[in-house]
């Protein structure tokens, strides 16, 4: 079985982290990357990266942010950002950032669409100012998220699970950036259309674990890292391509991105 990488996992939310990732390992996973969403997930995934050594797990990458699902009190969001900034040494990543106009708290206060711009313009001006990829939330906020990372200058960005119109995919295959995509891609037209347009240079592979997709029975089991064979099926079979050739490309681009040795 080759290797796999998958891009995208919160593995802060499994319980019995050691049975999970000792099966991931058998499964050929061979690197997760680890996007916090809180302080506090920051720093379980930066704890689990420390335990990991020695015991046989894939490699585990920490990417470090404050997602907009999880923006609190000024005092919260400001030990966040402290949090993130003691530890940068330590990040693969900043992630997963962003923007999300779906929330219903949004609808009713459009203040807090000011406030997500703000932290996430913060993070991405600490990840251009390190050198560091980002990996990025952009659910029905799209173009403002493309805008806000163009505007910080950061140079390695990835729009995670997309799903967004074709024009700003376009706008952000222009600039250089990559798309994600998940075990929805077996379901969701929107990914799938995006799919088909993107260069498979441009493609990145994840589960965002623990999200639930339904299964064969229909149904909704969460997910665990070793499903991310499930969206390099569902992207082969998209693209009428051969899993292995398919793959070879996706880790590639991974290990480019993320800047991950073979
Ligand atoms: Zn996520």
């Amino acid at each position: 079985m080759h290797d796999i990488i998958d891009t995208h996992a919160h593995l802060y939310v499994v319980n019995d982290p050691d049975t999970v990732l000792r099966f991931c390992a058998a499964q050929g996973l061979s690197d997760l990357i680890l996007p916090g969403v809180d302080r506090s997930s920051n720093k379980t995934h930066l704890e689990l990266c420390c335990a990991s050594v020695g015991k046989p797990w894939p490699r585990l990458h920490p990417a470090l942010g404050l997602h907009p699902g999880n923006i609190t009190t000024a005092q919260e969001t400001e030990d966040c950002l402290g949090h993130i900034r003691d530890n940068l040494a330590r990040a693969i990543a900043i992630g997963e950032i962003g923007l999300d106009y779906t929330y219903p708290a949004i609808r009713r206060d459009p203040g807090l669409q000011v406030l997500q711009r703000e932290v996430f313009s913060s993070q991405l001006l600490l990840a251009a100012d390190a050198g560091l990829p980002v990996i990025i939330h952009s659910r029905g906020a799209w173009r403002d998220c493309l805008q806000l990372t163009l505007a910080a200058g950061v140079s390695r960005a990835v729009f995670h699970w997309f799903s967004g119109p074709q024009d700003v995919l376009e706008d952000i295959l222009s600039a250089g950036f990559l798309v994600s995509f998940s075990p929805a891609l077996e379901f969701s037209a929107e990914c799938r259309l995006a799919a088909r347009i993107a260069p498979l240079e441009r493609i990145l592979l994840e589960t965002d674990t623990p999200v639930a997709y339904p299964s064969a029975q229909g149904r909704r089991v969460p997910s665990t890292p070793v499903d991310i064979r499930r969206t390099l099926t569902a992207l082969a079979l998209l693209l009428e391509r051969e899993q292995a050739e398919v793959l070879a490309v996706v880790n590639q681009n991974a290990r480019n991105f993320f800047g991950i040795s073979p």
